[in-house]
């Protein structure tokens, strides 16, 4: 596995497969940031592959058919043009799974996109999982976990990915980038390491992404205007405003330097906060409505996102 902070999850499934103990279903959490798809491809090799070590092979025939991307027991099924997942697809993935395998190892299936499923779908694919065939895999990778039907889940082993330090995203990208980082890219590895793929993405291209956090906090200390708001950016601002709220309560809260992610910004944000005698319980308070609109949006196609920030920051003025 080439992405350190993936390798304690790597070693555990690879113990489970080579003593026989692997669950059939898997459930991993769609990070791409994490490097979410690396870890599923490489465990969808190992898994067809007929002679794999601590890895695919890469050489046996099942491994030259998952190359060439024709292997006739892998199945993908994944929600098309932006559309739910079927019930029609689940079902014809059972029954192609009912024929025999063409190759000597296992079925593979990785459904992506899992939280798509229609409950008819997810219903059909409780069954399937429920009355597996033989050595058949399954790998679900929903965005959010928690979104699937709980007997959904129940079926499979959930899996969880270790959000890596600062320190070690940072040693990480200085050896892919091949030098140090500069100061800037210090400074958003320290926000950011939760996302080091992104990371590595933009420091590649020489593009810094905007900072919105460290604006939105110059904004409320009256150094820049309050940005417009439209559909294309508001989510971008609505992340900043829950992340700034954490920042304020963490002061408010008196936590040390280490805690912090506006470190220069600190002393001026804590004179604010005195001045507008806002306390934790009212943060918390917005912050949950952050929440709530987010969750709203997730909902409701219709909403008008920009508008209920704006009557969010109305409160921060
Ligand atoms: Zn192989």
């Amino acid at each position: 596995m080439s992405l350190p902070w993936l390798r304690e999850n790597w070693r555990h499934l690879v113990n489970e497969h080579s003593s026989g103990k692997l669950s059939h279903a898997h459930c991993i959490p769609w990070f791409p940031d994490l490097g979410a798809e690396t870890f599923i491809r490489e465990w969808l090799k190992l898994l067809l592959c007929t002679q794999p070590k601590q890895r695919a092979c890469g050489r046996c025939k099942s491994c030259l058919l998952q190359l060439a991307g024709n292997h006739p027991d892998y199945y993908e099924v994944a929600s098309h043009d932006g559309k739910g997942i079927g019930v029609d697809q689940i079902r014809e993935l059972t029954e192609k799974l009912q024929q025999t395998p063409n190759q000597a190892g296992a079925k593979v299936v990785w459904l992506r996109d899992a939280e798509r499923m229609s409950v008819t779908a997810a219903n059909a694919l409780l069954k399937t999982l429920e009355e597996p065939t033989q050595a058949t895999y399954f790998v679900v990778s929903p965005e959010r976990t928690e979104r699937l039907l709980p007997t959904l889940r129940s079926r499979m082993q959930l899996h969880r990915f270790q959000i890596p330090t600062t320190d070690a995203v940072e040693q990480w990208l200085a050896q892919r980038l091949k030098r140090v980082l500069t100061a800037e890219e210090q400074q958003l590895t320290q926000r950011y390491h939760h996302r080091p793929l992104a990371l590595l993405s933009w420091f590649e291209a020489g593009q810094l992404p905007t900072d919105h956090l460290q604006q939105l906090s110059a904004v409320i200390l009256g150094q820049l205007s309050w940005p417009k708001l439209d559909k294309g950016n508001w989510q971008a601002w609505l992340l900043a405003t829950e992340q700034l709220l954490g920042e304020l309560i963490r002061l408010q809260q008196g936590l040390g330097q280490e805690h912090l992610q506006l470190v220069d910004d600190s002393q001026p944000l804590r004179l604010w906060l005195t001045e507008k005698n806002f306390n934790v319980t009212e943060l918390n308070h917005w912050l949950k409505s952050c929440y709530g609109v987010r969750k709203a949006s997730a909902e409701q196609s219709g909403l008008n996102g920009p508008l209920l920030l704006q009557e969010l920051w109305m409160r921060l003025h």
